[in-house]
């Protein structure tokens, strides 16, 4: 996806999101001394398929959707990463995710390399058949790059545990095999985790708690302000408001809201759960314009929606002393500089969002032992590994004197520089 246009020379160059990946890469690789063979390597992303999925529409009519998938790299283990459903998905945007994917999977420990899938497609206006049909050709289209122990996807937007059951059942049906653990974010009744849905958000929620311990601040005495509320900003505004955070703002892509008093949470999410999941119409705060939302007074802000939300322009009126990226690259690069000089911390999305595909992981565990743990241990195994990770990081931003975000592409790097050395080969 084209993020910015920037002068280069007489021409205009757009920077896209893979270029954004590629420059948090090279400051990293920079600082840590990486070697330049390895950087070469994570520069190019490993196997990048794109297929046509044409389509019965309940009409009648065909209609050719395009599919994508793009394993960046298979040096810590399968790749991981999600599969979203959107109209702006395309090569480049999925190379970046996961590209992100790889540093995100390495940041939290996780034994896996990244990947990320995609449809380019306007899920909201299709119906349930016509998802089904697109989801199980996809599943077909990709039947020899996926795999249990080859590459592993689970949701991402505008998909979530129904597509990860037709896609399961469609891949199934092809192999023969009834193997669980090769998608992960399914439904719990076909061996997905308790605690899955919710580990996004509770990884937004376990990462600011920890930056707040750092920063010497009390949840009780922040305030926060959520942008996003699907999956992870839904998760993460109850859970952090569950800590005795105060949230002050919310938005979706419909509306946005402020209350200087706190929004009930759990009023919000009654409400979306009666109005199509949306939060347009809410009545608990003053509705403000969505570009309001980042820049309102608060304590912590949380970007759990879109990509490059947080710019050049709007970076320098941010005022929250810490940001937690619940979404994937919501900080474009231009604006890291800005909010570095302004003091703010920043987790960076490769750490503030891994508790998805941790929880991904401990399904996968889990389907491969045919063991279902309770919600419990799984929420406390994922705390424990996100605590380790935030400290990884947070001692890296001491240890170089940079942001967290190199920190935590060095904590990555480190570990895949590792992992190739033992093997010995790339
Ligand atoms: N799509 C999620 C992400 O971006 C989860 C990936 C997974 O669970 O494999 O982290």
């Amino acid at each position: 996806m084209s993020t910015k246009t920037v002068p280069l020379s007489a021409k205009v160059h757009e920077v896209t999101m893979f270029e954004s990946v590629l420059a948090r890469l090279d400051a990293a690789a920079k600082l840590m001394n990486l070697s330049s063979e390895l950087a070469q390597i994570l520069r190019n992303p490993q196997k990048q398929v794109k297929v046509s999925l044409p389509i019965m529409m309940d009409s009648g009519n065909i209609q050719v959707f395009e599919g994508y998938r793009t394993v960046h790299s298979t040096h810590l283990g399968p790749s991981k990463g999600g599969i979203r459903y959107a109209l702006d998905v395309n090569t480049d945007e999925v190379r970046a995710l996961a590209a992100w994917m790889t540093f995100k999977c390495a940041v939290a420990n996780l034994p896996y390399g990244g990947a990320k899938g995609g449809i380019k497609c306007d899920p909201r206006a299709m119906s349930v058949g016509e998802l089904e049909r697109l989801s199980r050709a996809y599943a077909k289209a990709m039947k020899d790059v996926i795999g249990i122990n080859k590459d592993i996807p689970a949701p991402d937007m505008g998909t979530g545990g129904r597509e990860m059951a037709w896609i399961l059942d469609e891949f199934n049906k092809i192999t023969g095999e009834d193997n669980p653990g090769v998608i992960t974010g399914k439904p719990i009744a076909l061996g997905g985790s308790l605690g899955r849905d919710a580990a996004t958000g509770r990884g937004v929620m376990v990462n600011t708690l920890e930056a707040l311990k750092k920063m010497n601040l009390k949840p009780i005495a922040v305030t926060a302000v959520v942008q996003g509320f699907g999956n992870v900003g839904s998760h993460a505004a109850r859970l952090l408001s569950e800590q005795g955070v105060k949230i002050v703002g919310i938005g979706d892509h419909t509306a946005s809201f402020y209350s200087e008093k706190g929004i009930n949470i759990a009023e919000a999410l009654e409400y979306a759960a009666q109005n199509g999941r949306v939060l347009k119409g809410f009545k608990g705060a003053t509705e403000i314009r969505s570009e309001e939302l980042l820049i309102s007074k608060c304590d912590v802000l949380v970007p759990a929606a879109l990509q490059n939300v947080i710019t050049e322009e709007n970076a320098p009126k941010i005022q929250a002393k810490l940001i937690v990226e619940g979404a994937n690259g919501p900080t474009m690069p231009e604006a890291d500089p800005i909010i570095h000089e302004k003091g703010i911390i920043c987790v960076p999305d490769i750490l503030a969002n891994s508790g998805g595909v941790t929880v991904s992981y401990f399904e996968w565990v889990q389907n491969k032992a045919g063991y279902y743990w309770t919600e419990q241990e799984v929420n406390a195994k994922h705390d424990e590994k996100m605590e380790l990770a935030f400290d990884a990081v947070w001692n890296n931003k001491g240890k170089y004197k940079t942001s967290m975000r190199i920190a935590a592409y060095i904590t990555a790097l480190q570990k895949i520089e590792q992992g190739v050395k033992l093997k010995g080969a790339y």
